[in-house]
């Protein structure tokens, strides 16, 4: 099982000048052959790299000479697996050129005979040397696999690690949980518990807008202007980062306490378009939703705990969780039945009778284990 470590690191000038270069070459190379691949319709990655070798062996390509030739063949390795993801139709789009002043720049590199080392403190990178980094994670002894060196707009170096992990496995917990993915709260659990309420990131956003909006006021390119992009950008980057450690604490918090989690098998753009929000509120959700079910599948996984999907069709909010009786919910917050006379929140509702339904179905696929799931008595 491979894991990711992303760690701060600070580079001397000469080493930030080397990212820099290497920066610009791979991106030069990803947009170069994406260009080439989609002019020429060749998705073969044989002729990408023969080219490659001809390109650096005749070009007087500055650019080029100055990168490590296996970074810039790695490149290729990245589009070549985005093409296939493409055609395999894991993803919708066709690989998008890289664009300059993205907030966040990057290249890749593959672990090839100790070209990526990390001894205490300091992380080793052929080609740079070493560096050295805050440490919250001691992972010098498993295997590194690749690393991305990634620069920020606001000019912060930061290294994701995936490396080999040996994992330490939790507890057995005794419990199962079902729960509901939604809009307004991002998790909602059967027991009642919530994750991450939308409106943490709706205050991001407002702050953002407000600062577009003074932006807009300044001449540009003052040193006022540049100021106010700068914290534009900060901003951006503190959202991109609270969704994703709050998605990565609640779904570790989730394979801690559960041995088996229920949730629906629902198409999450079809939730999405439900929402009469935004275009960019939208996209927020929709990358949220998949990033959850995403860190669960592989978490749950990692730690011998199950995942049981709840088929697509099944009313979880349209269902009253005590009798079962079926309304159109009127409130979009609470769910109130006219039958038993229920009034309970509406995600929370729908989560219960996902752990209902996923508790039939677990006794069904899994009645030995099922018999042996209680807590022993001591
Ligand atoms: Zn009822």
């Amino acid at each position: 099982m491979y894991l990711g470590l992303k760690i701060r690191i600070y580079p001397n000038s000469v080493q930030k000048k080397i990212i820099d270069e290497h920066i610009e070459g791979a991106r030069y190379v990803y947009n170069y052959f994406l260009k080439y691949a989609k002019d020429n319709k060749i998705y073969d990655d044989t002729i990408w790299k023969k080219k490659l070798y001809a390109m650096m062996k005749n070009d007087n390509n500055d650019l080029l000479n100055n990168c490590d030739y296996f970074l810039l063949l790695t490149q290729l390795d990245v589009l070549k697996t985005s093409y296939d993801r493409f055609f395999r139709g894991t993803i919708k789009n066709e690989p998008y050129f890289k664009k300059k002043g993205a907030l966040v720049s990057a290249f890749k590199i593959h672990n090839k005979n100790d070209s990526i080392k990390i001894e205490d403190n300091k992380i080793y990178i052929k080609m740079l040397g070493y560096m050295k980094f805050r440490n919250k994670k001691d992972i010098s002894k498993n295997k590194i696999y690749s690393a991305i060196v990634k620069k920020t707009l606001d000019d912060i170096y930061e290294v994701s690690i995936l490396y080999e992990n040996t994992i330490s496995p939790i507890e057995k917990a005794y419990q199962k949980v079902g729960i509901d993915l939604g809009v307004r709260k991002f998790i909602t659990t059967s027991d009642s518990n919530y994750y991450l309420p939308i409106d943490d990131l709706y205050k991001i956003e407002a702050r953002i807008r407000n600062l577009q909006k003074e932006l807009s006021k300044k001449t540009k390119e003052s040193n006022n202007w540049y100021k106010t992009k700068k914290r534009i950008t900060k901003l951006y980057l503190y959202k991109r980062n609270y969704i994703k450690d709050t998605l990565d604490k609640a779904t570790t918090e989730l394979v801690k306490n559960y041995d088996v989690v229920f949730m629906e098998d629902l198409s999450i753009k079809e939730l999405v378009q439900q929402q009469k929000s935004k275009v960019i509120r939208r996209k927020i959700i929709e990358s949220s939703l998949y990033m959850i079910r995403e860190m669960l599948t592989y978490k749950c996984k990692m730690y011998n705990k199950r995942l049981i999907f709840v088929e697509r069709l099944f009313p979880s909010s349209k269902m009253c969780s005590v009798c079962g009786s079926i309304h159109d919910p009127r409130s979009s917050e609470t769910f109130i039945c006219p039958v038993c006379g229920l009034s309970i929140d509406r995600d929370l509702n729908a989560a219960i009778n996902i752990y209902k339904r996923g508790m039939a179905k677990y006794l069904n696929m899994y009645s030995t284990e099922a018999s042996f799931g209680r807590k022993p008595t001591k």
